[in-house]
């Protein structure tokens, strides 16, 4: 019976999509030994990669950000840019549980030295979360609350609008115009939080996310992505 099942539905690597054994835990060995999560060589404020003794990526170097920290664990090449695709499009749980496994495995070190209060998810408007019928960002952060102890709270931070195309804004107005659509629902008192998202490109989202919580009374606002991009803006 068990065969059958696994003939029907074949158990799918989280990275690739290719089939994998049961016991493989969603990833291939392929995939096991050859999406490495990125190195020693990163931005001390983003994570991005960089070269050999630099501590800043361009983009960093530049300006300022809100949040105080943070880090990608994969870089968002063409391999995981579909594997995060079609977590959007299928919204499996195991895709999910992939990304937070890599997140707890690589990111311990920050999370022991940023010793968050909690984790809170990037929101979705009402009307995305019903069109694709979950919260990508909240199942991640949801399985990474599961495997580090640290609470979720999902309800935090509200999507109170769907955001405007924002390609023709500038950096500044892409942040204004994120953070009017975002609603903190409770005053808070200091406390340190992680944002939670799949995929960290500008960072205008997670700055838009660090700015309301601090105006809130967040002291510290850090964030954890499955990916990020490689090239600086
Ligand atoms: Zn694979
Ligand atoms: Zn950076």
């Amino acid at each position: 019976m068990k065969d059958i099942l696994r003939w029907l539905y074949p158990d799918r690597c989280a990275f690739c999509g290719e089939a994998v054994a049961p016991e493989d835990n969603h990833l291939c060995a392929r995939c096991r030994s050859g999406v490495l999560p990125i190195g020693r060589n990163r931005c001390f404020v983003c994570g991005k990669p960089v070269e050999e003794g630099r501590e800043l990526c361009a983009d960093c170097a530049d300006h300022p950000h809100v949040f105080d920290e943070g880090r990608g664990i994969f870089v968002y090449d063409a391999k995981m840019r579909s594997s995060i695709l079609r977590y959007k499009e299928s919204g499996h749980r195991r895709n999910a549980r992939a990304y937070a496994e890599a997140m707890a495995e690589n990111a311990g070190t920050e999370l022991a030295r940023w010793r968050p209060d909690a984790l809170i998810p990037v929101p979705v408007h009402a009307s995305r979360r019903k069109s694709r019928g979950f919260n990508q960002a909240e199942c991640i952060a949801e399985e990474l609350s599961a495997l580090t102890g640290i609470p979720c709270i999902n309800w935090l931070v509200e999507k109170v609008r769907p955001t405007a195309s924002q390609k023709t804004l500038s950096a500044a107005a892409r942040r204004q115009n994120l953070k009017q659509s975002l609603r903190v629902r409770q005053r808070l008192r200091g406390g340190s939080f992680v944002v939670i998202d799949d995929v960290y490109t500008t960072g205008s989202t997670i700055d838009a996310m660090a700015a309301c919580l601090k105006e809130a009374g967040a002291q510290r606002v850090y964030f954890l992505t499955v990916c990020i991009g490689k090239q600086d803006r």
